[in-house]
Parts: structure tokens; sequence; C-alpha cells
């Protein structure tokens, strides 16, 4: 029998989370938001709160947490800003989970230990102006050159890359060609400030605006040979894998998007007059409103069991690729209807339904399009070709 309800543990972070977000977060994200500005301070709030080490060890400084408790920390943050929710998100998935994953002890000890902390912040470098998707694609070189690689190339939409807390970014580099004549992919760490390594100036985004995201350049950039992550030619799988569990991440934070939608529509609701009614004894609103608490209801059942099967070590791809897509195509129609809800007033940034219609769209489009998540459903199917 399934049992979805959280257990002790799970709730007291789910509600701590969920105070931080409404009492830290929500009276003052907005001007950040308009200002296009990283919110250190929260972050810094966040990091002491152990966010950014919620699934790792003790011994790296986390808080000896599970992926599932990201997932609801995330939901949580995303309920009341997408900004800050895609920081930890992408600091902990993207940033620190390769090191956890596929470093060496040296690697853990030097780099995990302020990444859990929130204190400094990792990006994940795959993404290239000459395509995403693709993952395969890949022209960023790096070459030995003795007891050095040399790096050239470029990345594209790199998140947390720029802040002044961050510390590393893992690139995905062509590191010669296989026996059989594919690329050789493997990941390489570049700490922040070496040499030849440049951040651009922050890309003026739809939305997401509270967050980091930078192009990196790489050109003739040196790091030591033992910044080599994991094993030389295993890149391209260990970004894949990351990127099955990041989806799940994903997914919660779409989650938290759509049920921010709805609190506050149904706040709205209660409030605004028209006819003289509250809106919200219309059956039009009503049925509105019905129809996004169904759909978040039903996306926080898939990120769960997405998560449940990561944390328990059963295969999650597919469920991880189908909680993906559902909620973050259901995050955009959750955030379409808040925002007809809010009538004029929806269009007007000071209102968190504007800046959560904004927010929603790169959902269908981050760590894997919905296209991508459909051919990875396919696929998961028998269906090739
Ligand atoms: C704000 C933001 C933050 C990001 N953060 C990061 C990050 O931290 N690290 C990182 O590496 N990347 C990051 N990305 C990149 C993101 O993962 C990519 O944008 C995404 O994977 C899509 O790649 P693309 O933009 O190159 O689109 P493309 O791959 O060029 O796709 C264009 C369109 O074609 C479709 N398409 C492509 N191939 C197929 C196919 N075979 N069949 C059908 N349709 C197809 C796609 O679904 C899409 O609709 C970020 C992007 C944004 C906007």
């Amino acid at each position: 029998m399934i049992d979805n309800r959280l257990d002790d543990e799970h709730e007291a972070l789910r509600k701590t989370v969920e105070d931080f977000a409404r009492h830290e977060v929500a009276p003052v994200i907005a001007e950040f938001y308009e200002r296009g500005e990283f919110p250190y301070e929260i972050v810094a709030g966040m990091g002491r709160m152990g966010l950014f080490g919620l699934p790792f060890p003790e011994s790296y400084g986390g808080m000896g947490g599970d992926y599932f408790a990201l997932c609801l920390a995330l939901e949580e943050l995303a309920r009341v800003d997408s900004s800050v929710a895609i920081t930890v998100e992408a600091g902990v998935s993207l940033g620190a989970m390769p090191l956890y994953r596929f470093g060496s002890p040296a690697q853990q000890q030097r780099w995990l230990p302020a990444l859990c902390a929130g204190k400094h912040l990792g990006a994940f470098g795959l993404t290239e102006p000459g395509g995403g998707s693709d993952a395969g694609a890949v022209a960023t070189t790096a070459r030995l050159d003795g007891d050095e690689w040399v790096i050239n190339g470029t990345k594209a939409f790199i998140t947390n890359a720029g802040t002044d807390i961050t510390s590393l970014v893992t690139v995905a580099a062509v590191t010669g060609t296989k026996p059989g004549g594919g690329k050789e992919i493997s990941a390489i760490i570049v700490p922040a400030g070496t040499p030849g390594f440049t951040v651009s100036k922050k890309y003026s985004k739809v939305g997401w605006s509270a967050s980091d995201t930078r192009e990196l350049s790489f050109a003739d950039c040196r790091v030591p040979v033992e910044n080599l992550l994991g094993e030389r030619g295993r890149g391209y799988a260990q970004f894949l894998s990351i990127l099955d569990e990041g989806r799940v991440a994903i997914a919660a934070l779409a989650t938290g998007l759509a049920q921010g939608c709805i609190d506050e529509c149904v706040r709205y609701a209660r409030e605004r007059e028209a006819f003289g009614h509250k809106i919200g004894e219309y059956q039009a609103i009503q049925f509105k409103i019905a129809d996004m608490e169904m759909r978040a209801h039903t996306a926080r059942l898939a990120w769960r069991d997405a998560a449940s099967r990561l944390v328990h070590g059963d295969e999650f791809k597919k469920e991880a690729a189908l909680a993906k897509l559902y909620s973050s195509e259901i995050a955009v129609t959750n955030a379409r209807e808040a925002t007809q809800i809010h009538g004029g007033y929806g269009f007007m940034n000071e209102y968190p339904v504007a800046r959560m219609w904004r927010d929603s769209k790169i959902l269908e489009i981050g760590e894997g399009t919905s296209e991508v998540q459909r051919m990875l459903i396919a696929r998961e199917l028998g269906l090739v070709g």
C-alpha cells in the first residue's frame, strides 16, 4: 500500500522552509526581481538553514537528508519565488551533486563543505551557444598539455556561474576521440577566477530575474590535470545522470509555482469584488481555481513518486521525465489562469502572479525541454528512431 503522507522529519523541514519563504523571501524579493539583482542576504539565510547541504552527508557539512528533502524545500521556496528556488536547485543538484557523485575524496574535501554551507555556489556548464538539447554536440575542448588541461570554448545560459560567491563551474569538454570514432567527453572542474575563464555580464531574462545566468568563455584556460571530475571519457554519462536527478528537482519547483498561483488566487478571489460580489463567488472563477488545484496536486504526486524511487535506488528515469514534463506544463497553465483571475492587476509586476507568469515558461525549457522529455518517455517505452 502507498502512504503519501510525509514523515515528521520531512514535514518539519517543509514547514520551516514554508515559514522562511513567507517571512524572509516574500516581503523583499520583488525589489530584487525588478532590479535584476542577486539576493545575497536571502542566499546566506538559506545557507544558514542548511538548504544547500540538504542531501549531503554531515561529514561534508551537509544535513544528512535526502533528495526528497531537497525537493520538498524547492517546492516551498517556489510557492513564493522561483529565482530563489532555482538558485538552490542549481547550487545543489547541478553545482555540488557532480562533486559528491563523481569527485575524488580530495575534490570533495576541497569543494563540498563551502558549497553545502551555501557560502559558495557551484555551476554546471553543459549547454553551449550551438545547442543544449543535443548534449553530445559539445564543442568545447580540453587538451592535455603536460600536467594541465587547456580548455577552449563557450558555454551558454549557465546558472549561478557569475555571483560573488561562485567558486567553480564543472565543464563538459571534448577530451579526445573514442576508439569507435565518437567524441570522448569529460567533466572538468574550473575554479572561478582561473586565467582564461571569462564570465559575461548577466543575460536580460524574461523571468528568474533575481537569479544569476551567464555566458562563459574559455580561452587557453589552464587547470591542473587532477581537476578531471570522475573518469576520463565518462563526462557525457555523468552529465546525463545529473540531469535525470535534476528533473525531479525542477518538477518539485514547478509544482511549487503552480501551488503559489493557487495561494495567490484564493486570497485575491476572496477580496476582489465585481458586479457586487466577491469574484470567488462566481463559479467560473471557482472552477478555474479548482482545476489549478487538481493540476498542482497531481504534479506533487508525480514528483514525490519520482523522488521516492530515486532515494530508494529504484529506476526513476521515466518517472522523472513524466514529472518534469507534467509539472512544467501545468505550471505555465496555472500561471496563465492566475494572471487572468487577477485581471489587470495580474499584468502588474507588483503582483506575485505576474512574476510567476514570467517565471513559468523557462520550466518547459531548462534541464531538458518538453520535447526532450517526450523523447525520453517514448524511449523508455521502447520506441526508438
Ligand atoms: C535561465 C536558464 C538557465 C539555464 N541554466 C543552465 C545551466 O545551469 N547549465 C546548463 O548547462 N544549461 C543551462 N540552461 C540551458 C538549458 O538547459 C537549454 O536552454 C535547454 O536544454 C535547451 O537547449 P537550447 O536552448 O540550446 O535549445 P535547442 O536544443 O536549440 O532546442 C530548440 C528547440 O528545438 C527542440 N528540439 C531540439 N531537438 C529536438 C528533437 N530531436 N526533436 C524535437 N524537438 C527538438 C527543442 O525542444 C526546442 O524547442 C539554462 C537555460 C536557461 C534559459
